[in-house]
C-alpha cells in the first residue's frame, strides 16, 4: 500500500487522518507512525533532534527491535533508549520509549521522550540528601556522645563545663551546616536575574569584609581592601555578600595567625572581577578542581576545626554561575590562593570611566 501526501479535501495525511496528526502534534513527546519496511508515515516536529532517523531510516536497532517485538506480539512494549549525544565526548542521553501497535497491517506508533535531564536532576538530588545525611549524623552523634558524658559525669563540674562547652560548639556547627544547606538549595531554585536589581560591588565588598572582621581579628589576620574599582552589576546584593564573605572567611580560616588577606576589585572589559588574597596553607593542583563540589574538603579534620561544612565554595559557585559570571582559583601551597569572582557589569555601567 502506497500512501499520499495529504490534500485537504479528504483530510488524510500519508493515510493518517488530520485528527490523528493534529493529536500527535500537541503532545508534549514526539511520536513517529512507521508501517512495515519501517516507512516513516508521520514524524512529529521535535523528532530530528534525536538523531533517531536518517535518509527517512531509523538508525537505532534497539529500536528496531522493540518494534519488532511490538509486531510479533501485537501489544504495546516500552524501553530505554540510550543515545549518543554528539559524535565527541561520551555524554550520553536516554530516552523513554514506548511502541504500540495501530493496526493489523503492522502500522505502529511510537513515542519518545527524552528523561536525560529529569534523571540528572533525581541523580543530583538523591546524591545531595545522602551526602547531607552522612554530614547530620557527626555532630549528631556527638552531641548524643557528650550528652552521656555529662549525665556519667554529674559530679564533676569541671567535666561538665568542659563536656558542655563541646556540645556548644557541636550545636553551632549544626546550626552553620543547617543554614548553608538551605542557603544552597535556595540558590539551586532561584534565579536571582528574574527580579535583577542594580548592585554596586564596591558596597558587597565592604559589606563583606564587614562580616568577616571579628573572624579575622581573633586570629590575627588583617583584612586589607586594596584597590576598588567602581561598578555597577546586575542581580541580588544578599547572594553577591553571602559569595564574597565565604570567599573571605576562607582566606582567613586557612591563613596561619597574623598574615594578611586582600581584597581588590577591578574592571576587565565588560567583567567586574573581585579578587581575595591570602598568604595561607595553599591548594595542592591536583586538589583545584573539586574545592567547589559540594561537602568536599581537601583536609576534613582541619576544616571541621575551622568549623567548615564543605558548602562554602560550592555556594560561591552557584551564586557566581546564577549571576552569569564565574570564580576562578590560583593557588600554591605553602605561598597561598587568590579567589576570583568575576560578574558582568550592568550595561548601563560598561561604558562609565575606570
Ligand atoms: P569549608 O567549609 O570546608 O571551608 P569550602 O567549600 O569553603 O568548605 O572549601 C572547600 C575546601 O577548599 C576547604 O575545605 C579547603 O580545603 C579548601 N580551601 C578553600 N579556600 C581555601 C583557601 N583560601 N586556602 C586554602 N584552602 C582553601
Amino acid at each position: 500500500m502506497k500512501f499520499r501526501k495529504s490534500t485537504s479535501e479528504n483530510n488524510v495525511n500519508n493515510g493518517l487522518p488530520d485528527l490523528l496528526i493534529k493529536t500527535l502534534q500537541s503532545l508534549e513527546v514526539e511520536s513517529l507512525v512507521l508501517i512495515p519496511g519501517e516507512e516513516v508515515l508521520f514524524q512529529s516536529n521535535g523528532i530530528s533532534t534525536f538523531g533517531l532517523i536518517r535518509d527517512e531510516r531509523i538508525t537505532s536497532e534497539d529500536l528496531l527491535a522493540l518494534i519488532r517485538v511490538v509486531r510479533r506480539k501485537n501489544e504495546i512494549h516500552r524501553g530505554t533508549l540510550e543515545l549518543a549525544r554528539g559524535p565527541i565526548g561520551g555524554g550520553k542521553r536516554q530516552l523513554d520509549v514506548s511502541v504500540s501497535p495501530l493496526n493489523d497491517q503492522g502500522m505502529v506508533l511510537v513515542l519518545i521522550s527524552d528523561e536525560s535531564e529529569a534523571r540528572r536532576i533525581d541523580a543530583v538530588r538523591r546524591d545531595f540528601v545522602a551526602n547531607v545525611s552522612h554530614e547530620l549524623k557527626t555532630p549528631i552523634g556527638a552531641l548524643g556522645l557528650l550528652s552521656e558524658a555529662i549525665l556519667g559525669a554529674k559530679d564533676q563540674p569541671d567535666a561538665v563545663v568542659k563536656f558542655a562547652t563541646r556540645m556548644q560548639n557541636e550545636a553551632k556547627r549544626l546550626t552553620e551546616l543547617v543554614q548553608e544547606i538551605i542557603d544552597l538549595s535556595r540558590l539551586q531554585s532561584s534565579d536571582p536575574l528574574q527580579k535583577a536589581l542594580a548592585v554596586d560591588v564596591s558596597d558587597v565588598v565592604r559589606e563583606a569584609v564587614d562580616q568577616a572582621q571579628f573572624s579575622s581579628e581573633q586570629r590575627g589576620i588583617s583584612l586589607e581592601i586594596g584597590e576598588i574599582e567602581d561598578a555597577t552589576v546586575i542581580g541580588d546584593r544578599e547572594q553577591l555578600i553571602t559569595a564574597v564573605h565565604n570567599l573571605v572567611e576562607n582566606a582567613v580560616n586557612y591563613s596561619p595567625e597574623h598574615t594578611k588577606v586582600s581584597i581588590v576589585t577591578k574592571r576587565n572589559g565588560n567583567i567586574a572581577e573581585i579578587s581575595i588574597t591570602d598568604q595561607g596553607i595553599g591548594i595542592a593542583e591536583s586538589e583545584l578542581n573539586r574545592i567547589f563540589e559540594r561537602f568536599y574538603r581537601v583536609d576534613p579534620a582541619r576544616s571541621r576545626l575551622t568549623g567548615g561544612t564543605g558548602l562554602g565554595l560550592s555556594i560561591v559557585k552557584h551564586v557566581a554561575l546564577n549571576h552569569g559570571g564565574d570564580v576562578k582559583v590560583w593557588s600554591k601551597e605553602g605561598v597561598g590562593s587568590t579567589f576570583t569572582l568575576q560578574l558582568p557589569i550592568a550595561r548601563d555601567d560598561e561604558g562609565s570611566a575606570s
